[in-house]
């Protein structure tokens, strides 16, 4: 039997970044993966998302840039080509991941892994099985979407993954649930054609964000023509030949909603209920997801968890960072997780982004804040770009301008927030930013000018 130090369950932006953390760390490391390496994240998340995102985007503003002097007769969509070069950037991650994973001589096992104890797991492969023992084990099974009782999945009543591989961008869709994926989702489909509605239960969509924020990207969505309904309960679904008629409750009436696809989109369920957890004896905490501590050590301590598995935001950055410090603890380094600096995206059309505090969760830690905000519309790159909607809001402590939050709406937020990631991590003030020469004309100059704004004494707004 080979000796394993460190065994790897699960492929994706977690469990691969550990697998790699782990040899660069001298030890002997096995994965094991039952679908595909890259995981959601590069199969049927983040990367084809942006995929449709980026498409929609351009088959958009293809069409409506007339006011810049861009007259396009007749732009037209060849889904086909759109899903193949979709599946094109996909391959390629995919191939990269495998590449990464055989350069750093880690093992692959294909199949699904169960724990037998803690120091041992069976891999299931179609119809061979195979025994592992490992001295230290992480696992990244990440996680699946929500189904509903009332909103089965089937042809027409369709999860993310389905709606990734759509056979044709349909006239009319509705989204249930306006969390980030479902309204990117949204988005990206409304610029490809679909008439969108999305119905949500809680008082605005994008819960997390700020409302100042998510009014620009609803402003937006109404441009496009999505009906966005806000404390509406979505009841049931009648199916027909060729879509689907949604119930939902909304303003105490009853009302129906025609549509040839909805896609539903309430949340991520962990992949923690088949694995076998308990035979390795390592304790849950609320709603499927394992207790861990600062280094993403279970109630077993050999035993490690990290992303979508575990409390905190479901996104391929924390699994990876996590991958990381549990890596590193197994090497007995001192890591242990910081998720101040940690920046969350919607890739909305505008975009939004935020790192660190923002206004109201500063209040609520006591702590005294000054904030600044510079609008998009103030700026060169941001005219010449023809996308003035936005703005930069930043967070600072009063006491000594120390940077603590940033948030950002509009186009290039997503590329934005480093910068003040970076800066937040760094412990950078205001005045830092302020005395860091950016280029113009540049969307990055809008951070600059919101510090100016922090410390009295901006240029370019009275
Ligand atoms: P996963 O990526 O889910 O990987 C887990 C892997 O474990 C899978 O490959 C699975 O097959 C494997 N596995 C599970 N059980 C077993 C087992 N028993 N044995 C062997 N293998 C197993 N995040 C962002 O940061 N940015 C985005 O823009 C973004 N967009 C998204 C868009 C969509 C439509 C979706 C659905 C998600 C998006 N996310 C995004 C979220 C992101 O995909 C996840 O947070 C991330 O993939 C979690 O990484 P993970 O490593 O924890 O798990």
């Amino acid at each position: 039997m080979k000796y394993i130090d460190t065994l790897v369950i699960g492929a994706g932006p977690g469990g691969y970044v550990a697998a790699i953390r782990a040899t660069q760390k001298g030890q002997n490391v096995t994965i094991v993966e039952r679908e595909y390496l890259g995981g959601v994240c590069s199969n049927v998340g983040c990367i084809p998302s942006k995929v449709l995102i980026s498409v929609g985007h351009r088959f958009e503003q293809a069409k409506h840039s007339g006011d810049m002097g861009v007259v396009a007769e007749e732009v037209k969509l060849n889904w086909a080509k759109v899903q193949e070069f979709k599946s094109g950037v996909v391959s390629k991650l995919v191939g990269g991941v495998k590449g990464l994973l055989k350069g750093n001589k880690i093992d692959i096992v294909n199949g699904e892994a169960y724990f037998v104890n803690a120091n041992t797991v069976r891999v299931i492969d179609g119809g061979s099985e195979q025994t592992y023992t490992f001295k230290n084990a992480i696992i990244a099974t990440g996680s699946r979407p929500v189904e509903i009782p009332t909103f089965k999945f089937t042809k027409r009543v369709i999860n993310s993954t389905d709606a990734l591989t759509l056979p044709e961008v349909p006239e009319k869709l509705v989204v249930i649930g306006g969390g980030y994926i479902g309204t990117e989702l949204g988005s990206a489909y409304a610029n490809l054609g679909s008439q969108v509605t999305i119905i949500e239960g809680g008082k605005d969509i994008l819960a997390g964000f700020e409302k100042q924020m998510t009014q620009v990207v609803k402003k937006g969505l109404k441009k496009k023509g999505v009906e966005v309904v806000v404390g509406a309960s979505a009841k049931g679904v009648e199916e027909n030949e060729n879509g689907v008629v949604v119930t939902y409750e909304a303003d105490g009436e009853e009302k129906t909603v025609e549509a040839n696809y909805v896609l539903v989109t309430v949340g991520r369920r962990p992949n923690t209920d088949q694995l076998g957890l308990e035979a390795a004896g390592i304790e849950f905490a609320e709603r499927g997801l394992l207790k861990v501590d600062k280094q993403c050590r279970t109630s077993v301590p050999n035993i490690y968890a990290i992303g979508d598995i575990v409390s905190g935001l479901q996104l391929a950055h924390k699994a990876s960072y996590e991958g990381k410090v549990a890596a590193e603890a197994i090497a007995g380094e001192n890591s242990i997780v910081d998720y101040l600096a940690i920046p969350a995206v919607c890739f909305t059309d505008p975009e939004l982004a935020t790192v660190g505090f923002n206004e109201e969760q500063a209040k609520a830690e006591d702590i005294e804040v000054k904030t600044a905000k510079f609008p998009f519309a103030a700026n060169g790159r941001a005219l010449a770009l023809n996308a003035t909607e936005g703005f930069v809001k930043l967070v600072a402590r009063k006491e000594d301008n120390l940077l603590i939050g940033a948030q950002i709406v509009g186009t290039g937020a997503s590329d934005m927030i480093a910068e003040m990631a970076v800066a937040i991590e760094a412990g950078m003030t205001a005045e830092d930013i302020a005395l860091t020469i950016h280029a113009h004309p540049t969307l990055g100059e809008i951070t600059m000018e919101a510090a100016e704004v922090i410390i009295g004494r901006p240029i370019h707004i009275v």
